[in-house]
């Protein structure tokens, strides 16, 4: 579904990323792990291009969207994102935050959208929040309304960027609950998080990040138990 070669991304002359391949296919779940600063958000958004990288090149079913001529817009809708800071629209109903893009982009009709918004709120318990707005729902359920919100635009791809890093510990299940639903359905998603648990629980594969570089990757039980990389170990000996 996506392949990556070469890719890397300075700021000024600070290498972010540094030479990174990668392939991930259909159905995949990429669990990206790694320290502060280690260039997780910078490679996620490079997916997407909400970054231009530097160098090298990313392929998305098919098409190489960084090639200039593509249009990027097409490409970013295939691909949902889900932010650590839930960005809604403050000023906008949860439907209207739902069935915007979908409408404008001409996916959907504004009545079709509606009634896959009805859908997407029980699906995520949230039936009577429609009419309400995002200062009245609280983490929890902004970010499953975040979600749900990437998901009404039919997106191939999942990429969600600590989504529940900014939650309060009790709010933090109820979105891992919705995360590991759509892993169940068979979404593709790329998801960086410290929630260790669900990266064993729901990864298929376990991405270490460090100083730009994919140091190691495995599928998370041997990753787990048996990293071979100092830098890994390190890590995980502070995280676990
Ligand atoms: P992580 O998500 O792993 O914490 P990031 O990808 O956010 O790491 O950042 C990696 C490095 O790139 C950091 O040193 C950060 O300061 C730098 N960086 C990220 N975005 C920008 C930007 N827009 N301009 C300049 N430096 C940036
Ligand atoms: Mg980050």
């Amino acid at each position: 579904m996506i392949d990556v070669k070469g890719l890397s991304k300075s700021f000024g002359n600070h290498l972010v990323l540094d030479n990174i391949d990668q392939h991930i296919s259909p159905g995949e779940k990429v669990v990206v792990i790694g320290p502060s600063g280690s260039g997780k958000s910078t490679f996620l958004r490079c997916l997407n291009l909400l970054e231009q990288p530097t160098a090298g090149t990313i392929t998305f079913d098919g098409v190489v969207i960084t090639d200039p001529r593509v249009d990027i817009d097409a490409i970013r809708r295939q691909m949902g994102m889900v932010f650590q800071h839930f960005n809604l629209f403050p000023n906008m109903t949860i439907r209207r935050n739902i069935t915007l893009a979908p409408v404008r982009t001409g996916l959907m009709k504004q009545e079709e959208a509606d009634a896959e918004a009805a859908k997407l709120l029980e699906r995520v318990g949230l039936t009577e929040k429609a009419d309400s707005y995002p200062a009245q729902l609280s983490g929890g359920q902004k970010q499953r309304i975040a979600i749900v919100r990437a998901l009404a635009m039919k997106p191939k791809l999942m990429l969600f960027d600590e989504p529940t890093s900014a939650l309060d510990p009790e709010m933090v299940g109820e979105v891992l609950d919705v995360m590991k639903e759509l892993a169940r359905e068979g979404m593709t998603m790329v998801v960086v998080t410290h929630e260790m648990g669900f990266a064993r629980e729901v990864g298929s594969r376990v991405i270490f990040m460090d100083g730009g570089k994919i140091v190691e990757e495995n599928e998370p039980h041997a990753f787990f138990a048996g990293p071979k990389e100092q830098r890994t170990i390190d890590f995980l000996s502070k995280v676990l």
